[in-house]
């Protein structure tokens, strides 16, 4: 009530009539409240942020010349970003190291305007810009002490990798880059030149690729990273991983699986560049279904990841402050637990974060707090927890791919649904209802029938607006 005593006394002093400054405090009261309560939110999170720190343990083992590491990265540079300070220790061992890029990063329009100096950019400068990134990433991982030969750029389309998972999944079904208007990888990335833009030939790459280079540990981004490229690169992972597992293809050293995180709100803080700080995970996801560690980096090997993140110099032109906030003096990883994940069969639960931003305080209707799966009597459930009741504004997008129970993963494998109160958009037949502060979606059981593997995104908006959503929660179906 002392805002509105101060602003009271400001409006004394100005010469409105009672009217006019009635209407004022009307207007202004709750802006005032709204900025007082987001300035108070945004001190506490930083605060919240910093005890973080403090609290989290730099306890990982630094690399061995018997691991071999397999970063996949969305785009070039979110394997420096991510583990930079991990490569450049591996390189000194001599462990092996290799970078799968799943794109060249081709879609980044303030990039592509700046270097070409135009405001109208055409598919040309994107597709120049992707093969201006390659190289940058060349520079990078020599900086890293990593040889040439290290790392594969796939090529495939940057902001396009969601909708492979999801839409684009055969041949048939093409995704073409609004960007760079290609519907296969160019020659001119020296990639997977000739692959066909759609999410079953991106799978067979990464199966592909880990079986050949049978690593120990396989490193790719969390499945909560905001960026949608980044969580598809998650998804795509898992069920590379789950494919092989099925088929007995899996390599023999076992395959550890862990999660480096890139974009999460404002994380990490304070941005720029802070070389001599620590970082701790974003707090809001720890606690909850991954297991967090540190892996301490040197004051050396900090300044060498600095100046491999410098090397991308077209991103460092537009965003070096974020950028620079990676070069700390450790790194954190986390192992996705359960794992491997649950099985239906016994119901498997995934945690989300709640209130963890200011539209999910104000929207606790849209502000998802848990995705639980279990096989029921002929169906599959899938339950999504919301704060408060979903309540008929809700919008809750579903998205499910599946492998059959050969690990295959064919073009009708998937489902997608929108369901706003009792309003269901699906593109099969779904028993929805609301029990409490759930949702219960059914799938009749010869809709999932040959399943051996789901993966379950959710996501909800509010007046066509993102509210939140999971990524990609992976299951083991019917163990
Ligand atoms: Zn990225």
């Amino acid at each position: 009530m002392a805002i509105v005593r101060t602003y009271r006394l400001i409006l004394s002093k100005l010469y409105l009539s009672a009217w006019a400054r009635a209407l004022a405090l009307i207007v202004a009261a709750p802006l005032l409240w709204i900025s007082a309560a987001g300035a108070a939110y945004v001190w506490n999170s930083r605060e919240h942020d910093r005890e973080a720190v403090r609290a989290f343990a730099d306890d990982l083992n630094p690399p061995t010349p018997a691991q071999r590491y397999l970063i996949v990265a969305p785009h070039p540079d979110d394997e420096v970003l991510g583990c930079g300070g991990l490569m450049h220790y591996a390189s000194r061992v001599g462990a092996g190291v290799r970078v799968l890029y799943m794109t060249n990063g081709d879609a980044f329009r303030f990039a592509a305007e700046r270097e070409t100096r135009r405001l109208r950019v055409d598919p040309m400068d994107y597709i120049r810009l992707g093969v201006m990134r390659r190289r940058e990433a060349e520079t990078a991982l020599s900086t890293l002490g990593l040889p040439p030969k290290s790392f594969r750029m796939l090529g495939f389309p940057d902001g396009g990798l969601e909708a492979l998972f999801h839409t684009n999944w055969s041949e048939a079904r093409r995704y073409r880059s609004p960007t760079t208007a290609l519907d296969a990888v160019p020659v001119a990335y020296e990639g997977a030149t000739g692959a066909p833009y759609c999410g079953a030939a991106l799978l067979r790459l990464l199966e592909d690729e880990i079986r050949s280079y049978a690593p120990t540990d396989i490193l790719c981004p969390h499945p909560s990273d905001d960026h949608r490229d980044h969580s598809a690169t998650g998804a795509f992972v898992e069920m590379a991983l789950a494919s092989l597992s099925i088929r007995g293809g899996l390599p023999p050293n076992g395959c550890r699986l862990r999660h480096y995180i890139v974009h999460r709100g404002s994380w990490p803080q304070p941005q720029g560049p802070h070389l001599a700080d620590r970082m701790a995970p974003p707090s809001e996801l720890i606690g909850l279904h991954t297991g967090w560690r540190g892996l301490s980096i040197s004051k050396d090997a900090t300044e060498t990841k600095a100046a491999a993140i410098r090397a991308f110099r077209s991103q460092m032109a537009i965003m070096s402050r974020f950028l620079l906030s990676f070069a700390r003096r450790n790194e954190v990883f986390g192992t996705p637990y359960p794992y491997p994940p649950a099985s239906v069969s016994t119901g498997a639960v995934v945690q989300q974060p709640v209130r963890d931003n200011l539209v999910r305080r104000f929207r606790p209707q849209a502000d998802i707090k848990s995705v639980r799966v279990e096989q029921l009597q002929g169906g599959t459930l899938v339950a999504v927890q919301t704060e408060r009741p979903a309540g008929r504004f809700t919008e809750l997008l579903l998205n499910i791919r599946w492998l059959d129970r050969s690990g295959g993963a064919a073009e009708g494998d998937s489902l997608a649904a929108t369901i706003t109160g009792d309003r269901v958009e699906a593109d099969r037949a779904l028993d929805v209802r609301q029990v409490g502060d759930q949702m219960h979606i059914t799938i009749p059981s010869q809709s999932l029938r040959a399943a051996g593997f789901v993966v379950v995104e959710a996501e909800t908006r509010m007046a066509g607006v993102m509210v939140d959503r999971t990524g990609p929660v992976a299951v083991w179906f019917g163990g």
